[in-house]
């Protein structure tokens, strides 16, 4: 076994009730997440994140599809699918009245973990709480009571741990702090699973980045490779006469001659401008007769993505 989940062909549909109407919101999605990686599953709000993580964590029933995790099919084999995955879920809930060290006690006691297997020091040291053991949890900072929860995920040692917008609502300092935590957890050999609407979250943490908008995974690959799609476009002017080399004044952008007439250019759509390009073509001495660009939903995705920030 290389993949430490499976999801295959998932649906969801949420029932109408008086309050809301039902929902779509998993069309048919399909993802491999490799052992050992840092998987990151990027969308808009509404997207389906959490749906996912949730049919997983059991705490919603999917309407078809299948889930294995750890090789343990969510359906057949619960217990065991359930013991090898620690959910952070998106709300924070606490106990406010415990102490940390209490918290992950009484969790571990949740999951069956006897006393001398325990290890809620050592994961208080991992996710940098340590010397909060015994404060009450109500006293702790927003980042902390987050930190808490990824160690409450953690008290079973499962090999996966799923983190649901881990740094929503948590200020740059302590999401620094955060995506730390995750490094030093990777390391050991837990597989990470996190979902974010941030972009720059996920290409700075992971190995590998599902895009899920509408229900559905729209893109999946290898971090630079993706980064690659969406910072980086293609576009060809048909010019009204040949061209022997390429312009001059095109030198800080990858351009190419391509057939006779027509001039391809890849940019940065980030830092460089069509009209910038338009403006070099003419000041040669060429006039442009047709433009085509290559569009992908992906990008149409990272539009939305970028204008929801
Ligand atoms: P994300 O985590 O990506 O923001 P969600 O999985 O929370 O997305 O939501 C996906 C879709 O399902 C949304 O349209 C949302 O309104 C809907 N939805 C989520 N939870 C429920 C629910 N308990 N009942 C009805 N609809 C829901
Ligand atoms: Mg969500």
């Amino acid at each position: 076994m290389t993949n430490a989940i499976e999801i295959k062909d998932l649906r969801k549909t949420y029932k109408a009730t008086r309050r809301r109407p039902g929902t779509e919101a998993l069309k048919g999605v399909s993802l491999d997440i490799a052992r050992g990686s840092i998987f990151g599953l990027l969308g808009p709000n509404g997207a389906g994140k959490s749906t996912i993580i949730n049919i997983m964590a059991g705490l919603v029933m999917k309407s078809s599809g299948s889930v294995r995790i750890w090789g343990f099919d969510i359906d057949v084999n619960e217990r065991n699918a359930k013991a090898s995955i620690g959910v952070v879920p998106q709300e924070i809930n606490y106990d406010a009245f415990f102490t940390p060290l209490e918290t992950l006690e009484l969790q571990a006691g949740l999951y069956g973990v006897p006393s001398p297997k325990r290890r809620s020091m050592e994961i208080l040291e991992t996710v940098g709480l340590a010397d909060k053991a015994n404060a009450f949890v109500r006293s702790l900072s927003g980042g902390m009571k987050r930190r808490l929860l990824m160690a409450k995920a953690m008290v079973h040692s499962p090999p996966i741990l799923v983190l649901d917008e881990p740094t929503a609502g948590v200020d740059i300092e302590l999401r620094q702090q955060l995506w730390a935590n995750v490094r030093t957890l990777n390391k050991q050999g837990v597989t990470i699973l996190l979902t974010t609407h941030y972009l720059e979250e996920a290409q700075s943490l992971c190995d590998r980045i599902a895009i899920i908008n509408h229900g559905q995974v729209v893109a999946c690959e290898d971090t630079p490779k993706l980064l690659a799609h969406i910072d980086n476009k293609e576009i060809r002017f048909r010019l009204d006469r040949e061209l022997n080399a390429v312009p001059e004044g095109f030198a800080a952008y990858s351009a190419t001659v391509e057939g006779r007439r027509v001039l391809s250019v890849r940019y940065r759509p980030g830092d460089q401008t069509v009209g910038d390009m338009i403006g070099l073509i003419g000041s040669a001495g060429y006039r442009i007769e047709d433009i085509s660009t290559e569009e992908s939903d992906l990008e149409d995705v990272f539009l939305q993505l970028t204008s929801s920030k």
